[in-house]
């Protein structure tokens, strides 16, 4: 038995099967890490998370296991978090008295009548509801849902319009109009389902319960390999036979008889299907990537927030939650400094996303003035287009679109054209590094200097290239 991944849902897979005692399982994880999305890391002193993780399930069973395999290294902790409004801190969920504070009463009263008529129109209402949208809106009425749910939605989770009621419904389960007033109200406590009041971390960091779930794997016999990327599958008479992976350099071979993969699903469609299957193609053409952007700030205080996270749903602030590690266990960082994690997602459609070693190449169709306008840079950019445009676009700043110290590999050019193509890109500011020719055809590699303070050495490019990997995943 293959398992294609270690992250959490590849080792729960792995550990599982491994516990029967039926199966040799051996887990494959490219990184040299295991834990993918639910892994921790360790940075000055502190160990970090990505984003804010809790542990809680009200699927039957499901804390059972988890408390059985991770004992004394869980901690159970109340829940503390709130909303940011109108630069109010708010309950989470939504109490009546706090909403009523900080709107003040005309937007207030808004609220209470949008609640009205929903209540109204619940009573000829015979179909249930189609979206999270029409979830919420029947729930707490139209400006609650736009004033709160459908911005966090948005930025959480992607248009809140095409994403299925039950998102909306196992983070806001039905109950009846009355007791929903009561929980507002604050006069009826939130059970387990509508919101527990506690949840369980692991006291050495997030990213214990994957190592939890690898070490249960191991005394089953089975074996966790890391840094072994899977690359391709191999079929014997129709039937999968083995998985191709590349380890330190080398292609490396694992039969087996079962696979199970926790890949991305475009990633394992391409294996299967190969790039060549249209029908593959119709079928992940409307999947979607949450691309998450999480950026860490270290504070010179032993701590800076009261809760463990804050939502912001408002859309004059870019991130959707700020997270404070340390608040879920203060042994995870020094006692006179914090970290405060801000994430921030976007979804990118899995048809313009391609894998490429680790790096997420992602196509979208646009103009130089689209990413000058957006501020984009990059430390690679190629360009295989006609000379007379590379010229123009070198006039119009194709220059700002490298990073300091970044590439552009400009390739297609007629011999002849050369001179023109490369006085326009030093009058950009790029210097020619390397000059490459096949037959009639000519390429130019440049670079885009560093800024005078830091052409010395090479830190700063390196330096932000390995603080910024492990903290962007897709
Ligand atoms: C900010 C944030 C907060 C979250 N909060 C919670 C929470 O509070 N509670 C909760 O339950 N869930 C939470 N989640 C969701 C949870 O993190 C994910 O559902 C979970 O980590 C997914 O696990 P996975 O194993 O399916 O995928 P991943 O964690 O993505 O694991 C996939 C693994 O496959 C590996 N891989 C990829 N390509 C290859 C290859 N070619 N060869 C070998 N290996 C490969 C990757 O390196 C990775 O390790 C949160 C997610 C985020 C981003």
């Amino acid at each position: 038995m293959v398992v294609l991944g270690a992250g959490v849902g590849g080792l729960a897979a792995g550990y599982f099967l491994a516990r029967t005692g039926k199966y040799q399982v051996t887990v494959l994880e490219k990184e040299l890490v295991i834990g993918g999305l639910c892994a921790s890391f360790e940075h000055d002193g502190f160990v970090l998370d990505y984003g804010a993780h809790k542990l809680y399930s009200v699927i039957p069973g499901v804390l059972d296991e988890v408390t059985a395999l991770m004992g004394e290294r869980l901690l159970r902790l109340p829940k503390k978090n709130r909303l940011f409004l109108d630069g109010h801190l708010v309950d989470y969920p939504l109490k009546l008295g706090n909403l009523a504070k900080v709107l003040g009463p005309v937007r207030f009263l808004k609220l209470g009548l949008g609640y009205a008529i929903q209540v109204g129109a619940g009573l000829f209402r015979r179909n249930p509801p189609r979206s999270y949208e029409e979830y919420i809106i029947h729930r707490f009425g139209r400006p609650t849902y736009e004033l709160v749910f459908e911005p966090l939605a948005e930025k959480v989770w992607g248009d809140p319009a095409s994403l299925h009621p039950e998102m909306a419904r196992t983070r806001l389960p039905a109950s009846g109009g009355m007791d929903l007033i009561l929980r507002l109200l604050g006069l009826r406590k939130e059970t387990a389902d509508t919101n527990a009041e506690y949840f369980f971390y692991p006291r050495a960091g997030f990213g214990d319960w994957p190592h939890a779930l690898a070490e249960g794997i191991r005394a089953h016999g089975g074996k966790v390999l890391t840094s072994v990327a899977v690359q391709g599958l191999e079929l014997e008479d129709g039937k999968l036979a083995s998985v191709l992976t590349q380890y330190q350099g080398e292609t490396k071979r694992f039969d087996c008889d079962y696979l199970i993969s926790s890949l991305p699903l475009a990633m394992l469609g391409r294996m299967v299907f190969g790039d060549k299957d249209p029908e593959f193609d119709r079928a992940i053409e409307g999947l979607q990537f949450r691309h998450l952007l999480l950026v860490y700030i270290s504070v010179k205080r032993p701590l800076v927030l009261e809760d463990q996270w804050i939502f912001f749903p408002q859309r004059n602030v870019v991130f959707s939650r700020l997270f404070e590690q340390k608040q879920m266990n203060p042994e995870l960082g020094p006692a006179n400094r914090t970290v405060i994690t801000a994430d921030q997602g976007r979804y990118l459609r899995a048809q313009n996303t391609f894998f490429l070693d680790d790096h997420v190449v992602i196509v979208e169709a646009g103009s130089l003035a689209e990413v000058k306008r957006r501020r984009l840079a990059f430390d690679l950019v190629l360009v295989n287009i006609l000379a007379k445009t590379i010229v123009e676009l070198c006039d119009e700043g194709l220059a700002e679109t490298i990073n300091p110290g970044g590439q552009i590999v400009c390739a297609g050019l007629i011999e002849s054209q050369e001179d023109e193509v490369r006085e326009a890109l030093e009058r950009a500011g790029l210097e020619v590094i390397e000059r490459f020719q096949d037959k009639d055809w000519v390429g130019l590699a440049c670079r885009r200097a560093l800024p005078a303070h830091r052409s010395s050495g090479t830190t700063w490019p390196a330096r932000n290239r390995n603080v910024m990997r492990p903290l962007f995943r897709s």
